[in-house]
């Protein structure tokens, strides 16, 4: 079975009824075995640059990150690279920028901390910006995002990089092209604010692991609680469904790059609501394709349907488990 599964992880991620699926990584630990997934994934959908920032001792310097950045463009030339601006805070602490807090996942998190810090969310845009000299697959991404004046100041910041880096860059006869910028949903607020900030952004990106974390009050690593961190409750299902059809209402592209993007049900049911975009972590690549390949996408409305009138998480998987076992 799995080589089963491996022997067709280069072949598109099409369904039965020829729907194309866009399946992505999520990358920032490894390059090198992140860089030898290129030819299966379609991209990055999620690039978290707060993991080399934890690999270092101290802040890397603009340069620094612009090359480590380049790289990951480079190697992926061709495909967008979604690098998402950096998410320090609540369970990813930097051990030289200490940050003691009683509810650190309420704290200082993500965009927070960046709009906090000018020098440092400049520094990050720069580099990115540099970075994607001579190249069109840069797409910038915020973490966090609670309201619209989180997007309006992150908006600004990146003019002012674009500005500076394109002033630089034009004295030497080159340019950069202005990126994509996203929101990610993963704070619950946001959902009631979409309509409004619309405008402001490119693209949307939902986190699954945070908005199920906000949305149920339940701390995604807090194993007394895991029994309650269920990404399939009906609440969290309901929101999703919203989300794709408010993204789609507005024109604005919509993936998802938290753990469900990555679960064979969750990518069912995701695919029932009208997600088409999918960022996972590496090994997930090869199953999320086979499953995509067997199955057909006008047969799951109407299981999202049934499984809804029953408000339970459990007989909802059940009906997607139970499609998946009849398409072998
Ligand atoms: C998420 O919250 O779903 C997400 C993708 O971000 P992270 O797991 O890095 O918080
Ligand atoms: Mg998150």
């Amino acid at each position: 079975m799995n080589n089963l599964i491996g022997a067709e992880s280069h072949l598109p991620s099409e369904t039965l009824d020829g729907v194309r699926i866009s399946v992505l990584l999520n990358a920032g630990l490894n390059l090198e075995s992140e860089s030898a997934m290129r030819d299966m994934a379609d991209g990055i959908g999620l690039y978290r640059t707060e993991i080399p920032f934890m690999l270092h001792d101290s802040f890397p310097s603009e340069q620094e990150q612009a090359s480590r950045y380049r790289d990951v463009l480079n190697n992926f030339s061709g495909r967008p690279v979604c690098m998402r601006t950096l998410d320090i805070g609540g369970d990813k602490p930097l051990p030289y920028f200490p940050i003691v807090e009683d509810n650190p996942f309420l704290g200082w998190r993500g965009i927070r901390l960046t709009l906090d810090h000018p020098e440092l969310f400049l520094a990050q845009l720069k580099a990115m910006l540099r970075a994607s000299e001579g190249l069109d697959n840069l797409a910038i991404m915020l973490p966090m995002i609670s309201s619209l004046a989180e997007v309006q100041a992150a908006r600004r910041l990146l003019d002012q990089a674009w500005l500076e880096v394109s002033e630089e860059l034009g004295r030497r006869g080159s340019s950069v092209r202005y990126p994509m910028l996203g929101a990610m949903i993963e704070v619950p607020s946001i959902l009631y604010i979409l309509p409004e900030m619309s405008p402001y952004v490119d693209f949307w990106s939902v986190g699954s692991n945070d908005l199920t974390q906000y949305l149920l009050a339940v701390d995604r690593n807090n194993s007394r609680v895991a029994g309650l961190y269920d990404p399939f409750h009906p609440a969290v299902i309901r929101v999703l469904q919203q989300v794709v059809q408010s993204a789609e209402q507005h024109g604005k592209s919509v993936s998802i790059c938290g753990e469900l993007a990555g679960d064979p049900l969750g990518v069912l049911i995701l695919m029932a609501m009208g997600y088409r975009n999918f960022s996972m972590n590496l090994n997930n690549i090869a199953r999320i394709k086979y499953v995509v390949r067997r199955i057909r996408v006008e047969d799951l409305p109407p299981l999202l349907e049934m499984g809804l009138q029953q408000s339970d998480s459990a007989a909802m998987k059940e009906l997607f488990a139970g499609y998946l076992v009849r398409q072998g």
